[in-house]
């Protein structure tokens, strides 16, 4: 496949998970590269010496993978580290030095602020105000380079945003290489955008006030400037920035607490744009309609009720095997799987997530229910429900077959005997063989038991009771 020149990117730092802000910053990302049949570049922006383990690289790449984003897809390219160019960062700004859009500059923080002094400003008055740009330094120990903003204004054309103007006489001359040689998040994103030919730049809305530096850094470098979109924030529900101080953030958790990866898909696309018709839809269908433009400009809540209600809602959408396979994490190592298979339209509807599973059906497969003794006790402290439980177990001995139908028709009968309908009646059969008094419907999972199983535990059920 030829892939035509659309060239997206995300720039993940590693931070030991994945964000789910970064997953949907990637979503939208991948949806373009594959709908305009272009590139998507994974960059790792790994500088920062402390964040460099090569196991979060790796967490990356399985957690996009997990969200469909595959790296054998042949619209995949890196993943690239940022720590490998830093001599392209560097050379960049050496470049710019020569041809005067940057500077060496050796003022620290306290020259700084003794210039403001002297100039009448208050003691912690903040900015640099460009006072080394013809002082015609060179490199030399302490000397930072700085970047010589030029005087007017920055005209950012955001796809979602419209254009944003930045009045550049609030930024100031901002340095690019520190003074022990590092240089920069600002520049290093740049110059590797521009390596790696980046014409669309799509990214969290925190960053946009980073994008005038970087417009102007595109620019001095002579090369032509992407295509910005600054997506909207994710916050909870007090309408703050979701942070892992405060929320649930990181994609795996979501993954090992059961949900399904096409529902947080699903979910995450809806985060900032509307997909046509309903909102729940396959990849195929969002990576066609998937359009800029669209994009809100309002913050989007990520709202962990109606994500819970889209893993629901994708776990029902399962046939019996898929359901099985999703659900094996979390099931016991050793099981009866016709039994889970036949059960699985009954528990599907009671899962939120996959973890959820083996609460629902756990006793069938188990040697002995886990009795809830508070259920056992309130059950048969009625002894109408102790008479039930009897007169069942005698009814089912003498059951001719072993259909949910005929079990259910027994129960009715002995029901009925004591005024009880039947949702009341079976409660003393569904402690006695499941040990809990909520559960799937309790018929069919009597006929998967079995016959020999479910006596036996009824009888036992009826010896403890006397
Ligand atoms: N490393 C930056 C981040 O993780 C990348 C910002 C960008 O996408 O340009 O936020």
């Amino acid at each position: 496949m030829s892939l035509n020149d659309a060239r997206f990117r995300i720039a993940p730092s590693p931070t030991g998970y994945f964000h789910v802000g970064g997953a949907r910053t990637a979503l939208f990302n991948w949806a373009l590269a594959r709908q305009l049949g272009g590139t998507f570049v994974v960059r790792i922006e790994d500088t920062d010496a402390d964040r460099n383990r090569p196991e979060w690289t790796e967490g990356i790449i399985e957690a996009l993978a997990w969200i469909g984003i595959k790296a054998s897809d042949p619209h995949f390219e890196g993943p690239y580290l940022q720590s490998d160019y830093t001599q392209q960062h560097v050379d960049a700004a050496q470049q710019l030095v020569d041809a005067g859009h940057a500077y060496y500059c050796d003022m620290t923080t306290a020259d700084i602020e003794a210039r403001h002094i002297a100039n009448g400003k208050a003691e912690g008055s903040q900015g640099y105000g460009g006072w080394s740009r013809d002082r015609n330094l060179g490199p030399g120990s302490g000397r930072v380079i700085r970047f010589r903003v030029a005087e007017g204004v920055t005209i950012v054309h955001d796809e979602v945003r419209g254009e944003v103007e930045f009045d550049n006489a609030l930024i100031e001359d901002f340095v690019l290489v520190r003074s022990n040689g590092a240089p920069v998040f600002v520049l290093a994103n740049v110059v590797d955008d521009m390596h790696m030919r980046i014409t669309h730049v799509l990214r969290a809305e925190e960053h946009l006030s980073n994008t005038p530096k970087q417009q102007m850094l595109w620019e001095a470098l002579g090369a032509s400037v992407p295509v910005w979109a600054h997506l909207p924030l994710l916050v909870n529900e007090q309408r703050k920035k979701i942070s892992k101080r405060r929320d649930k953030v990181a994609l795996e958790q979501y993954r090992a607490e059961g949900y399904l990866a096409d529902a947080m898909v699903n979910y995450l696309m809806t985060l900032g744009w509307t997909p046509k018709g309903d909102e729940i839809q396959p990849w195929a269908q969002m990576e066609a309609d998937f359009r800029l433009e669209d994009v809100h400009l309002s913050p989007a809540f990520f709202d962990l009720k109606k994500l819970a209600a889209f893993n629901g809602e994708y776990i029902r959408m399962l046939s019996p095997h898929a359901f099985l396979d999703a659900s094996r994490p979390w099931l016991p190592d050793h099981f009866d799987e016709s039994k889970f298979l036949a059960m699985a339209p009954h528990i599907q509807p009671r899962c939120v997530t996959l973890a959820d599973a083996p609460g629902v059906v756990d006793f069938l497969f188990l040697a002995e229910p886990v009795i809830d003794r508070d259920a056992w006790t309130k059950t048969f402290a009625a002894e109408a429900n102790v008479a039930i439980l009897r007169e069942t177990l005698a009814a089912y001995e003498a059951l001719s077959d072993w259909q949910a139908e005929s079990l259910k028709s027994a129960m009715e009968v002995v029901g009925a005997a004591h005024d009880l309908k039947l949702g009341k009646a079976q409660a003393p059969v569904r402690v006695a063989v499941s040990g809990r008094t909520v559960g799937p419907p309790l018929f069919e999972a009597l006929e998967v038991l079995g016959r020999d199983e479910t006596l036996r535990r009824l009888r036992n059920a009826e010896a403890a009771l006397d």
